[in-house]
This record gives structure tokens, C-alpha cells and sequence, in this order.
């Protein structure tokens, strides 16, 4: 008999409890008594939903009360020295702090009962593998000790045994929670740590036997990575000693197939491996003939990171197969945990049937999963026969609705041709066309998009959603903003202006709405990282823009000024890549729609007599594979799909865009690809150094590195943006240069504001003095 089980469940629960816990209890309005009663309820809850759906192996563990990384740093005792409690066990104060900063003994985010008179910053945030999800990144020392030092997840297992479940306790394997820290101090090699982490491992293993714990899985998902021979080699001795503790232990793998490592898996003194077949489904049958005869195999079958229904009958195929050689050997699972799935479809009462339908959330996942092992168990039993007959229904009508399928739009991309992607010609021609046409001074100044969001906007855009404000007094609102932010921008003496994005909730959703093809769910949250989680909207059919979406505001901007006004749009990768895409077609031909959509944004903003129009990517190294093979295939579409939006317009209409992070050594091939005539980047916190991957690669096209960090309030003296101006000007023909701040000041006040940019003013001013 096959087993269902599941490799994580969200924590935030359907209507954020937790997330609504964590923040009441920061702001001192829940104990921790009461916080603590919040997350038991939810775990409880939790257990019981996926049990009823049938899962028969419960993962314990997969709960955090901000990340589960940070949960195993508490666990091994890796715990910074500014944060390290003094006399005794971390709390849950200590873990508050790891993640959020502390203030000082006197403060109130959360710092160790008032033992530490000093204030200490958070632990690094970063994303979890190709995920939106971001956890805390472990800080190792050189002399590092791992020591147990948290209770948890034993005091969990015993939460759920007593409630009567049969669990499996969830670990991140050593080898990834190792990749995943950084060496702090001195350089050295965070590998040289396994020897002393793995006791650690071994005593947690021999607990939770103690506690009647049968399996154990360990989470290994850089087994889907391009590893260094000396981390593969780690993997063999790492599992070698640990075979030696007590448990049976699975060995989970999500997120890439194992290719090269696929034999190191299957190998390993384990007693079962789980692979992600929605992401890799290459993997399979080849897998079969590497895996060892005593072993458990659990096959991912059920997209743990979108929203889609299963195709259980193809799933089903795929299981017989392989239960045909596994028999009772075969396990079923999610691909991945569904952390990242959106908790339960059931909470959708606004979703129109027929999308519903086609729809499964973290809650429907496991019902599938449990459906495929009664299917396999008993192919004639009834309600199996009805689950399949009802997936097949949902699959044909996906297949063939028209809200899905539009002609139009696949006749207009297959009418697209190479000369579609290249503006009419060359930089050099376009960017002397471009300088007699703007007439801007050297070193231009500019913004990134977005000013302050203040309360009124919100509360101007929120009545006219609830029909509270009629369309004229909303238009009315955003027009004295538009008003608000030029007038400041006149004063300042900018020389590209922007009309200050009011009227955008979001970056994303701001288009979505606006575009056919996608949809709106109204629970759909994802945990992103502490008590944050993002709605990302969804693509379910074919993507068009049936009018225009920012004219008539840009347009409205420019009759206020006879500077230029910049148009400002998001581009195709980052509208794919923070939604929801469709699994029945690729992302690049989704980014392909997306980008004929923008097109003719940007056309139409030109009509309109807009001279520069940014393109936002904040999300195009994010789409990265995770595997460098496969990057360059990714690269070529994202930045082919960036210049078929961006190459509608004539040669004087200058293109920018925006990225805002700090990476390009890898990329920055791929980002010259993209041929807009002027990027801006996030570089201030970097003191200008990342320029150099823009120096060594002689990108040809304009910059302008943010001279500012606005994540911050703080004001820089003019003098600290002219410095890095001219480190920016070491790298980049001065000639070439921008002056701007690092991204959007949608989060800063208006004092700040202007302060800023009235030092970033006269920076750009001293720098053109000096030519
Ligand atoms: N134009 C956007 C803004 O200014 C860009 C935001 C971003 O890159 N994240 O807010
Ligand atoms: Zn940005």
C-alpha cells in the first residue's frame, strides 16, 4: 500500500492568525502566553485539516514562529554573540530579535528582557531558493559550537502524538542549513563546521526516538543545486555518521531535479528520498533503476507552488508505473511543502465557479495527494472513480475555455518577428537622437517612480474600491497629488520628472487589474517572510490589455510642466514572476503576452506625447534557475521579452529601467541585451563597487547608479552623493552618468523626501561645475 504524506503545511493560517498574532504581540497587546495559545491552535488546526484530507503521515516541525531557519539557529544554538542571552536558554525574545533587531535595553522590538544595553541588528534576510519566501540567513563563527538549545520541536511532537497523530518531524538536513549560512569575520570555509554540527543532529535523532518517532525528514534541497565535488563528498560522510542514529529518515529534495547528484542521492545510507516531479519531471523512471531495494521512494506529484488542480489521471499514471516496481516502497507527497501555497480554497466565496474549479490550495493539495493513494490502493472504488471523472472534467474545460484560449492574442505573438525585439536602431544612434530631443544637462537628475504613500492616499484609493468615493472625486484625489508632486519636483529642480505613482497599490496588482487573463483571489496570502505574506494574483488565461492603463495620469502630469515626464510602467518578467502563472503553458510565452500588453502601453504613451518611459524589472534576476545550465535559456527570453515591450517607439523616445539590487556579475551580459537606453540600479550601499561588473563588461548604454539608500530616513550631505558620483564616474564615462536615488520613495515621508533630493540636486549641479 502506498502512503500520502505531506512535506510542510503554511503556518500563517487562512485568515493570517498568525501573522495578526506576531504583530499584536510586537506591539505589546498579546503576551507571550497568548501568542504561545495562538500557534498551538494553529498547529492543532493544521494537523487535523490535512488529516481529514487524508494525509496518514503528518509533518511536525514545518511550524516557525518567524522562519524555520531561523527556528534550527535557535535549535543549534547559533546564535550571535549581540544576541546571545546572558545566563541560560534563548527565548522566544532572543529569537524575536535575531529576526527583527533589537533596540536596546530600553526598547520595545523585542530584545532579550532588557539584558542587552546595546542595540543589535537583525540577521540577514534572504530568499529561499527560487521562492518568494525569505528566511534568516545563519551567522557562523570561526570557533562556532553547536549545542541543542531549543525545545520546540520535541514539545511539538508531543503536541501532536497527544492529539493523536502519527507524525514525521521535519528537519532541514545539516548540509543545506550550512549552504545556507554565511561565515562572519574571518574567511573561512563553513563546511570545516559538519564535523561539529552533526552530534547535534545525532542528539535531536536520539530524542525524538525516545518520543516513539518512526521517520524522520531531513531536507536536503541542494541536492537540486550545482554543488562543489567537496560538498557532494560532505553529503556521503555526513549521512554516513547519522545512519548510525536511531529514526528512519527520508531524505527530502523540491525545487530542481538532482541530475548530477542523482546517484549521490539515491545512494545515501538512508531509508527513503523524495523528489519533486511537478519541477523535474525528467527525473522519472530513470530514478527507479538508481534506487536502492530497501528504499522508500516518495514521488512529488502535486505542485506544492502554484494554485492549480492536479491532472490526477496523469498523475495516476505515473504512480502505477511506479508502484509496479516500488509496491508498498512508494510514498505520495506535494512537491514541495506548502508554505508556499495559499492556505484553503474554501475561504474563496468571491471566486466566479468555473475559476474555482480549476483551483487547489494548500488543503485541496493534500486531498489530491490522499485521492491518488486511494486510487492506487483501490482503482474501482467509487469516490475515486468521481475524483478522477471530476479531474478530467476540470482539465478538458481548461483546455478548451474561452476565457483561457483567445485567438487574438495567439495570432498577434505568432506575428511577431525578430524585428519586433530591436528598436529601429542602434544606441549610439538613438541616444544622439535622444539628447536633441530631451535637451537635458549632464549628469540628469531623476527619481525611480514612486513618492511617499501617506495616509490619505491609501484612505483616497481604499473608499473609491468600496464605493465610498465616486470616480471624478478619486480622479480629483490623485490629481492633486500629481499636482503636489510636481510642483515639489519643479522647486527641486529636477530635470526628469515623474507623476508619483498614487494612484498604485502595488506594482504589480496596479496592472493586473487591468489586464485580461488574470484574477484576484481574496485569501490567497503567501507567507514571504516573519508575519508578511503577499496575494499574488493569478494568470489564468491568455493576457491582453484592453485599454490603455497610466495615460491618462502621465498625460495629465506633462500638461503641469514643460520638463520631461517620465511614464512609468512594470515590465513583463517582474509582472510573471511575483504572480501566480499558468501551468499550462511556458513562462516564457506568459512573458511573451505580458510583453505585447506593455507594448502597447508604451506606444500609447508615446502618442501622448510622453518622451521617457521607465520599464520596472525589480524581478529579473530573481527568475533565475537554479541550475547555471540552465540560465542562459532563461536570460534569452527574459531579455528578449523586455525589448519586444520596450521597442514600439521611435528612436528619440528614450527607454529606461529599474532594477533594484546589487547583483549583475552574472548577468550583466543579458542586462545589456535588454538595450534600454538608460538603466538605474541600487548601488549606494554597495559604495558604487558593483559598478565594476558594468566597467568590465563596457555596458554601453546610460546609468544611473542610486546615489541614495531610501530605505533608510537618514538624509546624505551633498557631499557623500558628489563622492560616490565620482567613484561612479571612475567606472563610467561621466557622460553617461545619472543621478538618482537607489529605488521608489513610496515608504519615506515627504520631510526626508525633499531634503534628499534637494542635497541630490546640488550634488548633480557641483558635478556638472566640475566638467
Ligand atoms: N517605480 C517603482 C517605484 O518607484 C519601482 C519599485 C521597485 O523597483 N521595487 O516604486
Ligand atoms: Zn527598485
Amino acid at each position: 500500500m502506498a502512503l500520502a504524506h505531506n512535506l510542510g503545511f503554511p503556518r500563517i493560517g487562512r485568515d493570517r492568525e498568525l501573522k495578526k498574532a506576531l504583530e499584536a504581540h510586537w506591539k505589546g497587546e498579546l503576551d507571550e502566553a497568548g501568542l504561545r495559545a495562538v500557534g498551538r491552535e494553529l498547529r492543532a488546526r493544521h494537523w487535523q485539516l490535512q488529516k481529514e484530507a487524508g494525509i496518514e503521515l503528518l509533518p511536525v516541525g514545518d511550524f516557525a514562529w518567524y522562519d524555520q531557519v531561523l527556528g534550527h539557529s535557535l535549535a543549534f544554538g547559533v546564535i550571535p554573540e549581540r544576541f546571545r542571552p546572558h545566563g541560560g536558554k534563548p527565548t522566544l525574545d532572543t529569537l524575536f530579535a535575531m529576526a527583527r533587531g533589537s533596540v536596546g535595553s530600553h526598547g520595545s522590538a523585542g530584545c532579550c528582557g532588557g539584558a542587552h544595553a546595546q542595540p543589535a541588528f537583525a540577521q540577514e534576510l534572504t530568499k529561499w531558493f527560487d521562492t518568494n519566501y525569505h528566511y534568516l540567513v545563519p551567522e557562523f563563527s570561526v570557533d562556532q559550537q553547536f549545542q541543542l538549545s531549543w525545545e520546540q520541536l520535541f514539545e511539538e511532537v508531543d503536541e501532536a502524538r497527544a492529539l493523536g497523530h502519527s507524525v514525521k518531524p521535519v528537519l532541514i538536513g545539516p548540509l543545506t542549513y550550512l549552504w545556507l549560512g554565511k561565515a562572519k569575520g574571518d574567511d573561512f570555509d563553513r563546511l570545516g563546521l559538519l564535523d561539529n554540527l552533526l552530534p547535534v543532529y545525532g542528539e535531536i535523532l536520539q530524542r525524538l526516538a525516545t518520543q516513539g518517532v518512526e521517520w524522520v525528514q531531513i531536507d536536503e534541497p541542494i541536492l537540486g543545486l550545482d554543488l562543489p565535488q567537496a560538498w557532494k563528498n560532505a553529503f556521503e560522510r555526513a549521512y554516513n555518521i547519522l545512519q548510525r542514529e536511531p529514526g528512519k529518515k527520508l531524505i527530502a529534495t523540491y525545487f530542481a531535479g538532482l541530475e548530477d547528484n542523482l546517484g549521490l542521492a539515491a545512494g545515501l545510507p538512508v531509508d527513503g528520498l523524495h523528489i519533486d516531479l511537478v519541477r523535474a519531471p525528467e527525473q522519472f523512471p530513470a530514478i527507479l533503476d538508481r534506487l536502492p531495494a530497501y528504499k522508500v521512494l516518495s514521488l512529488g506529484v502535486v505542485n506544492g507552488r502554484n494554485v492549480w488542480r492536479t491532472d490526477l489521471q496523469q498523475a495516476l499514471e505515473l504512480l502505477q508505473q511506479a508502484q509496479e516496481r516500488l509496491g508498498s516502497r512508494l510514498w505520495v507527497a506535494p512537491s514541495c511543502s506548502l508554505l508556499h501555497s495559499p492556505a484553503d480554497l474554501g475561504r474563496e466565496d468571491q471566486l466566479d465557479a468555473e475559476l474555482h474549479s480549476w483551483l487547489a490550495f494548500a488543503v485541496q493539495k493534500c486531498a489530491e495527494v490522499a485521492t491518488l493513494v486511494a486510487a492506487l490502493n483501490d482503482p474501482q472504488d467509487v469516490q475515486v472513480q468521481a475524483a478522477l471523472a471530476h479531474s478530467n472534467a476540470v482539465q478538458a474545460s481548461r483546455v478548451q475555455s474561452p476565457r483561457i484560449h483567445k485567438p487574438a492574442v495567439q495570432a498577434r505573438l505568432a506575428a511577431v518577428s525578430a524585428a519586433d525585439s530591436q528598436r529601429q536602431s542602434v544606441f549610439a544612434t538613438r541616444i544622439e537622437l535622444q539628447r536633441a530631443h530631451l535637451k537635458l544637462p549632464a549628469f540628469p537628475t531623476t527619481t525611480i517612480g514612486s513618492f511617499p504613500q501617506t495616509a490619505a492616499i491609501r484612505l483616497a484609493r481604499q473608499s473609491f474600491k468600496q464605493g465610498k468615493l465616486s470616480r471624478a472625486a478619486y480622479t480629483e484625489a490623485m490629481h492633486s497629488e500629481i499636482r503636489h508632486a510636481v510642483e515639489i519636483q519643479e522647486r527641486l529642480g529636477l530635470d526628469v520628472l515623474v507623476h508619483g505613482e498614487a494612484e498604485r497599490n502595488d506594482m504589480v496588482e496596479y496592472f493586473a487589474e487591468q489586464l485580461d487573463g488574470y484574477a484576484f483571489t481574496r485569501f490567497g496570502w503567501v507567507q514571504s517572510y516573519g508575519s508578511r505574506c503577499v496575494k499574488p494574483a493569478v494568470i489564468y488565461g491568455d493576457l491582453s490589455r484592453p485599454q490603455a492603463m497610466t495615460v491618462s495620469w502621465i498625460e495629465y502630469a506633462q500638461t503641469l510642466t514643460d520638463k520631461v515626464m517620465k511614464g512609468m510602467l512594470t515590465g513583463p518578467v517582474t509582472m510573471l514572476m511575483w504572480s501566480f502563472p499558468r501551468d499550462d503553458i511556458s513562462r516564457e510565452q506568459q512573458a511573451r503576452q505580458l510583453a505585447l500588453a506593455i507594448r502597447d502601453e508604451v506606444v500609447d504613451l508615446e502618442a501622448a506625447g510622453i518622451r521617457v518611459i521607465q520599464i520596472d524589472e525589480a524581478a529579473f534576476r530573481e527568475g533565475l534557475p537554479l541550475r547555471k545550465a540552465q540560465w542562459q535559456g532563461y536570460l534569452d527570453w527574459a531579455s528578449e521579452a523586455f525589448r519586444l515591450c520596450a521597442s514600439g517607439v521611435r528612436d528619440e523616445t528614450q527607454i529606461h529601467t529599474h532594477m533594484c539590487y546589487s547583483e549583475f556579475n552574472d548577468v550583466i551580459e543579458s542586462i545589456a541585451a535588454m538595450d534600454a537606453d538608460v538603466i538605474t540600479i541600487e548601488t549606494s550601499r554597495s559604495d558604487m563597487e558593483l559598478l565594476d561588473a558594468f566597467e568590465a563588461f563596457e555596458y554601453p548604454n546610460e546609468i544611473g547608479p542610486g546615489v541614495y539608500d531610501i530605505h533608510s530616513p537618514r538624509v546624505p550631505d551633498t557631499s557623500e552623493m558628489v563622492r560616490l558620483m565620482r567613484k561612479a564616474a571612475q567606472r563610467v564615462p561621466a557622460e553617461r552618468l545619472w543621478v538618482n536615488p537607489d529605488c521608489g520613495l513610496k515608504t519615506r515621508a515627504w520631510p526626508e523626501t525633499e531634503a534628499a533630493l534637494v542635497n541630490m540636486v546640488a550634488a548633480a549641479r557641483q558635478l556638472r561645475s566640475e566638467l
